[in-house]
């Protein structure tokens, strides 16, 4: 079927004008564009009315579904009041409620919520926090961060200073500030080149030989609980959260956790940090906060750290950061509308089945050739393909094996992205149990497709 006019025309002002996110525009540029107009529940529907599955919850961030009547209401409600007024110098109703819901439903210990725009900002913040404390104190020794080997913690220069993923921050390391590295538990391809059954976990030794060494120099560690998001979906293995609290809280450094991909339910419980019941002293969140539908984040904080910016009646301090649209009402109204319905409609309880059933539905897939390993937590998933399972070794970068795969799934009416060569599922928890089927029907049959083809 020849595309509308429309569609073409379209397409055109896109390659004429629009610079996308992580895109290489010579390959962009290339084919035609996938122009998404409408959408409804877990579907997404383009200019030309095809319907596709969103496999990747709009990258992460999607929960109930599109066009979700509650949160379109909650929306429109608050547009009839107002969409936005500052809370420099002024509150707002809807600012108020959501930071006392937040705290209700957030890992215990944090009392203050400070509130942006995106997961980086978040990060930004927390960071920005973590060092201040320690300074508030009198200690300005504290100027350097750990984080993990891996990590990902987003774009802006601070946040990409603690992360790692090397295709991401390889063009700015000049730029970027120096801290220390502790080995994350990817076991499949351990940094340590150890193996799960004999480790001990080992790699826990090696930040606590981090801390123990340089602890007076660390204002905070960074990690993100359970699974590494951009990693690839590194999953850890249970207690390392746990360790990661017991040893930063041993060594006196501030614990940031970042569930800007894990929270909302992702994990299969609303906050990752839940499963081993660890107390961050600084929460980052935004992805899934607004349901999907508005970019608003959050840092939340203890009472101690919000204090220690206070300073003293003869000498009153600040925390001199903000963003223009910081805490903005629409997104504070659909937020507080997305935590109604994880209430209402227990939506945590009702995904337990869909986990479960994705389990099973992804067992046969370690079987396949090319599928090295299948990572899954909650309905977080990464299929990492390798050229050979006996040695682990990946396939040519230049072949793109992950993109094509992703590019047929796309013909079968679905939505996904990799991450390299590990192809990434994250549905919204409003998936059916038919759609999982559908999903974990499809992602095979076009790894099948592709590999084979790279085999001739
Ligand atoms: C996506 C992500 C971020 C960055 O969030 P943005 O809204 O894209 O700035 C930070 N941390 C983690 C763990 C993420 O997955």
């Amino acid at each position: 079927m020849p595309l509308k006019k429309e569609t073409k025309k379209l397409a055109k002002a896109d390659h004429n004008s629009l610079w996308h996110p992580f895109t290489r525009h010579l390959e962009w540029e290339e084919e035609e564009p996938l122009i998404i107009e409408r959408a409804s529940g877990n579907y997404l529907i383009d200019t030309e009315g095809r319907r596709y599955l969103d496999g990747i919850s709009s990258l992460w961030v999607t929960v109930h579904g599109h066009r979700k009547k509650e949160l379109d209401q909650a929306v429109k409600k608050q547009l009839r009041k107002v969409a936005h007024s500052t809370l420099l110098g002024l509150s707002s109703v809807v600012a108020i409620e959501l930071s006392e819901k937040l705290i209700k439903v957030a890992p215990s210990g944090l009392k203050k919520v400070f509130y942006s725009d995106s997961g980086s900002t978040s990060v930004e913040i927390a960071l920005k926090m973590a060092f201040h404390f320690s300074r508030a104190g009198g200690d300005t020794k504290k100027t350097k961060f750990l984080s993990f080997t891996g990590a990902y913690h987003g774009d802006t220069v601070g946040s990409m200073s603690v992360g790692e993923v090397d295709a991401f921050v390889t063009q700015y390391k000049p730029l970027l500030f120096k801290g220390y590295k502790a080995p994350y538990p990817y076991c499949y391809r351990c940094p340590l080149k150890k193996e799960p059954a004999t480790c001990n976990l080992e790699c826990i030794k090696k930040l606590e030989e981090i801390l123990k060494k340089n602890s007076s120099t660390i204002a905070g560690c960074i990690i993100e609980p359970l699974v590494q998001g951009a990693a690839g979906m590194i999953t850890s293995p249970p207690g390392f959260l746990k360790e990661v609290r017991r040893l930063t809280k041993k060594y006196n450094v501030l614990l940031i956790v970042d569930e800007v991909a894990t929270g909302f339910g992702r994990t299969g419980k609303l906050f990752a940090s839940e499963h081993e019941k660890i107390k961050p002293d600084i929460l980052c969140i935004a992805k899934g906060l607004t349901g999907g539908y508005l970019p608003l984040a959050a840092t939340l904080t203890t009472e101690a750290i919000f204090k220690s910016f206070q300073g003293t009646k003869e000498s009153p301090n600040a925390f001199y950061h903000g963003h223009t649209y910081t805490g903005n009402p629409l997104g504070c109204a659909v937020a507080l509308a997305n935590l109604k319905i994880f209430k209402d409609d227990k939506t945590i309880e009702k995904i337990q089945p869909k986990i479960k059933l994705l389990k099973n539905l992804l067992e046969p897939f370690k079987d396949l050739p090319f599928v090295g390993e299948v990572r899954q937590r909650g309905l977080m998933v990464g299929i990492e393909l390798v050229a050979d399972k006996k040695t682990k070794k990946p396939f040519p970068q230049n072949k793109r094996t992950g993109a094509k795969i992703c590019r047929r799934a796309r013909e079968r009416g679905l939505i996904i992205r990799p991450l390299g060569d590990t192809i990434i599922l994250m549905p919204p928890l409003s998936i059916k149990e038919s759609e999982l089927r559908k999903i974990t029907k499809i992602v095979p049959d076009c790894i099948k497709a592709e590999t084979e083809k790279n085999k001739e």
